[in-house]
């Protein structure tokens, strides 16, 4: 097995932007002791994980900052350059999640290297990606973007349906993440076998089931987990709604009614 990384030049972390969800964020935050505003920047773009700070809009996407730089695209705000032209990640054991994946997809269980990347052609095509730790991080990467996504959810919800919803600070989206990530760390805490869970997580999107909005016959060893992760998000937010507003979220969070935005 060999790693590519250490003398490839190919610049991935100057040329892709790092979309991260509230799990890498809370991650990084802790790990560093870093306020998130300092680490973080906010892309004007619509998608499932787009978080509002008015009614009217824009959403936006949470990425790792870039750092000002002559060169462009600037490099990842946590990229250390080297004199060769090659690079280290500055915050190896916190980087994101997709960080850690790059270049590999998951399907059925078997891991792959994806044909959408900038590595060097030749490179990880030996049996580094059969290493089951890729699998690991390929399951926990889809079950952390799944919370986030039913995090955002919570908050443009509240944002759009609870009047009166003046707009929104980036501070006030950031202090809601510490606030919620906090609890659902400490749900996870409980889990006793993580790479189980996330797992029996991936085999249900792999059926195209969304384990938090349908029964997932696979995740029923773990009912009580969903159940305190639904309830936390539930109340992360002061319940103000009206209650057929309330009916209403419900619905959307077990995928009854489409998203919001
Ligand atoms: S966090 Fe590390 S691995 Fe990810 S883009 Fe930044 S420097 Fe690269
Ligand atoms: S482009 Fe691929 S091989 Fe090169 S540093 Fe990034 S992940 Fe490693």
């Amino acid at each position: 097995m060999t790693n590519p990384c250490p003398t490839c030049v190919r610049g991935c972390c100057h040329r892709h932007t790092v979309g991260v969800s509230g799990t890498d964020v809370q991650a990084i935050a802790l790990g560093l002791d870093l306020a998130p505003a300092l680490f973080l920047q906010a892309i004007a773009e619509p998608g499932v994980r787009g978080f509002l700070l008015s009614r009217e809009g824009p959403a936006y996407q949470l990425a790792l900052a870039k750092r000002p730089a002559d060169t462009f695209p600037a490099p990842c705000l946590f990229l250390l350059e080297l004199p060769d032209g090659t690079g280290r990640c500055g915050i190896y054991t916190l980087r994101p999640l997709v960080c850690q994946t790059y270049p590999a997809y998951t399907r059925n269980g078997l891991v792959g290297r994806r044909d959408d990347v900038l590595c060097p052609t030749e490179a990880w095509h030996d049996d580094t990606l059969t290493d089951p730790v890729w699998y690991e991080r390929l399951a926990h990467q889809a079950l952390a973007f799944d919370l986030y996504e039913l995090v955002v959810a919570r908050w443009n919800y509240h944002l759009l349906q609870n009047p009166p919803t003046p707009p929104r600070e980036l501070a006030d989206y950031y202090t809601y993440l510490t606030h919620i990530y906090a609890q659902l760390k400490l749900i996870c805490a409980q889990v006793a076998d993580w790479n189980a869970f996330c797992a029996a997580w991936d085999a249900c999107l792999d059926r195209g089931a969304q384990p938090l909005r349908a029964a997932c016959p696979e995740l029923q060893p773990w009912q009580p987990t969903l159940d305190a992760i639904r309830s936390a998000v539930a109340t992360s937010l002061p319940t103000t709604l009206a209650p057929q507003l309330l009916a209403e979220l419900a619905q959307w969070e077990t995928g009854i009614l489409p998203l919001p935005i």
